[in-house]
């Protein structure tokens, strides 16, 4: 792995990057008028944080200089491909708050103009039908410093080329048996040059075209044509493809296409504690250590929702990491840092109790109730206030409390006056036990004189904690969530990435949140106050609420940098 990034760019600031810089220069030439550019995912999984950086980057630099950007599904390989992975692009882009308009395209939408420029490659002598197998091919390729061998197949005629390959179209032969392959130059110092294949035979459904195709093109040979067919004048990658980029220019050199695209790479995005790797991903549904593609610890942009974390957030990480040429590894502490950002300036601030232990208020009168106005965000005065109930049995946090209070432990114990927030001050008098010596009751007495949380003789407890009424409070399931593994370099060393995974990265707790939360729509994120930022579940149903922690309250990216 390598070392993490010690800058952090400033999201505020302006976020030019090489890029940029290039689509900048071309508008500045003359080259373009306007950049299209694309994004364009494989539907073989949900994205992920790293498919974010993508998006942000296509749709960014599209709406930044006025041009647009393309979803468009890069659906060639029918045997992985899914309609509920197409849903789930769409819904996942959108959310992210990133609109194509009309440019949704399907490279199966180009099938047939894609085949009749493969014709015309064979008719021109630059493409071949090869019945080596796929093993045979890949043994006679060569290696970095040896040339590869030419296929028996390669001096075919055109005639005999092209009948074959339309009765590979007609489906005349079983998969493998043959492939359509560039005939470039099988000594090429470039591996992807070698004669690479470009169509190969799949007898598959696919989710758009149906039974209508068993020929399906190659990545290599779909993408760029895509481009091409689609106006788009920068093709931005991921580093690895740079390799491809000959191969990319070769085909849209040697065909008649409408347009010449060009293609750029950056770094893909790796983070510590997490894995993109849509294939492990999809092993981990699999095999149900997860809930689901969207479960919170997922680092797939509907895990991330479904964990709480706003989409402001991931837009302002993605351009905080902004967009290099070398390959690095960003800390998670950054992404959750600009979640925090986002969530604390606009979350509601509520009451939850995660591991409850009773207060009994033994001097509050039985049936009383009062009402506390409380402040929704500190942060945003506009979000207003709302009735918090007040009564004489409360629950608080369990270890909110300590009989034998610690050297630097300042909260409730015996003896002890704290504030509760929004409320009065307690005194605990008594504690009670079950037989097993664990604390079943507190019983407290109050001070009516310092309602609202301030004594009029200036009193000033060391702690404030929060609190629900018992007779009002709501139980909820609340579900705390770690990372997935326990280690920041995943799968480091060789080890399996399932020894890594962390299996305490779930746990499931029962508590109580205030009233005000009954009403909390799956996807809204909350600050319960002092514990950390909570998003109620699709799980959740009347009576039985559930909540995801998103993330605690303390940031670390700043210990982050100041190790950094
Ligand atoms: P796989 O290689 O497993 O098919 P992929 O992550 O490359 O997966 P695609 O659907 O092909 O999946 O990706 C769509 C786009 O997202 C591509 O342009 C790809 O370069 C980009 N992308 C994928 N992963 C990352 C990443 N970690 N960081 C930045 N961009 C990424
Ligand atoms: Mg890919």
């Amino acid at each position: 792995m390598s070392e993490p990034n010690a800058e952090t760019p400033s999201p505020a600031a302006d976020h030019r990057d090489f890029i940029r810089d290039i689509v900048a220069a071309d508008i500045a030439s003359g080259r373009i008028g306007v950049p299209v550019t694309r994004f364009p995912p494989e539907p073989n999984g949900y994205l992920h944080i790293g498919h974010a950086k993508s998006i942000c980057l296509n749709f960014g630099i599209a709406a930044e200089f006025g041009g647009h950007c393309n979803l468009r599904f890069d659906d060639t390989n029918p045997v992985k491909e899914e309609q509920e992975y197409i849903d789930s692009i769409q819904a996942d882009v959108r959310w992210l708050g990133f609109d194509w308009g009309e440019n949704l395209f399907h490279a199966s939408d180009y099938f047939e103009q894609l085949y009749a420029w493969a014709v015309h490659l064979i008719r021109e002598g630059k493409a071949f039908v090869d019945d080596l197998s796929a093993d045979e091919i890949r043994e006679t390729r060569g290696t970095l410093t040896e040339p590869g061998t030419d296929s028996p197949h390669r001096g075919r005629g055109v005639e005999e080329n092209l009948d074959l390959f339309a009765r590979m179209r007609a489906g005349e032969f079983p998969n493998g048996a043959r492939v359509l392959r560039a005939r470039i130059d099988m000594a090429s110092p470039n591996i992807n040059l070698r004669d690479p294949v470009l169509y190969r035979i799949v007898h598959a459904s696919h989710p758009r075209t149906g039974d209508a195709w068993c020929i399906y093109p190659t990545y290599d040979y779909a993408h760029g044509q895509s481009d091409a067919i689609e106006g788009v004048t920068h093709s931005i990658c991921t580093l690895e493809f740079d390799v491809h980029r000959p191969l990319y220019d070769w085909l849209i050199a040697n065909l008649p296409v409408p347009h010449v695209p060009r293609q750029y790479e950056f770094a893909r995005l790796a983070l510590t504690y997490t894995v993109l790797s849509k294939r492990f991903l999809l092993r981990l549904v699999n095999d149900g250590r997860v809930r689901g593609w969207d479960d919170p610890r997922m680092p797939t942009i509907s895990g991330l929702r479904r964990r709480g974390f706003p989409a402001e957030g991931i837009r302002n990480f993605a351009t905080a990491v902004g967009v290099a040429k070398a390959d690095s590894t960003h800390e998670v502490a950054l992404l959750e840092h600009h979640v925090r950002e986002v969530l604390n300036r606009t979350s509601h601030r509520r009451f939850g109790v995660i591991d409850p232990v009773k207060v009994v208020i033994t001097n509050f009168p039985d049936d009383l109730v009062e009402t506390m106005e409380v402040v929704n965000n500190p942060e945003d005065p506009s979000a207003g206030e709302r009735p918090v109930a007040f009564g004489r049995e409360l629950w608080i946090e369990r270890d909110d409390f300590m009989e034998a209070p610690a050297p630097k432990f300042f909260r409730l114990a015996p003896g002890r006056e704290v504030r509760l927030r929004n409320a009065y001050f307690i005194t605990c008098d008594e504690v009670v036990k079950d037989a097993d010596g664990r604390v079943t009751e507190l019983r407290c007495t109050y001070d009516p004189a310092t309602r609202g949380g301030d004594s009029p003789d200036g009193r000033r407890p060391k702690a404030t904690l929060h609190w629900v009424s018992a007779a009002h409070a709501i139980p909820a399931e609340i579900r705390l969530y770690d990372y997935l593994f326990t280690r920041p370099d995943p799968g480091a060393d060789g080890r399996d990435l399932l020894e890594d995974l962390n299996p305490a990265s779930e746990a499931i707790v029962h508590g109580y949140v205030e009233p005000a939360l009954a009403e909390a729509r799956p996807g809204e994120t909350v600050q319960f106050e002092r514990l950390g930022y909570f998003c109620a579940d699709p799980d959740s149903r009347p009576g039985a609420l559930v909540f995801n922690r998103a993330l605690t309250l303390k940031d670390t990216w700043a210990k982050v940098q100041a190790r950094g």
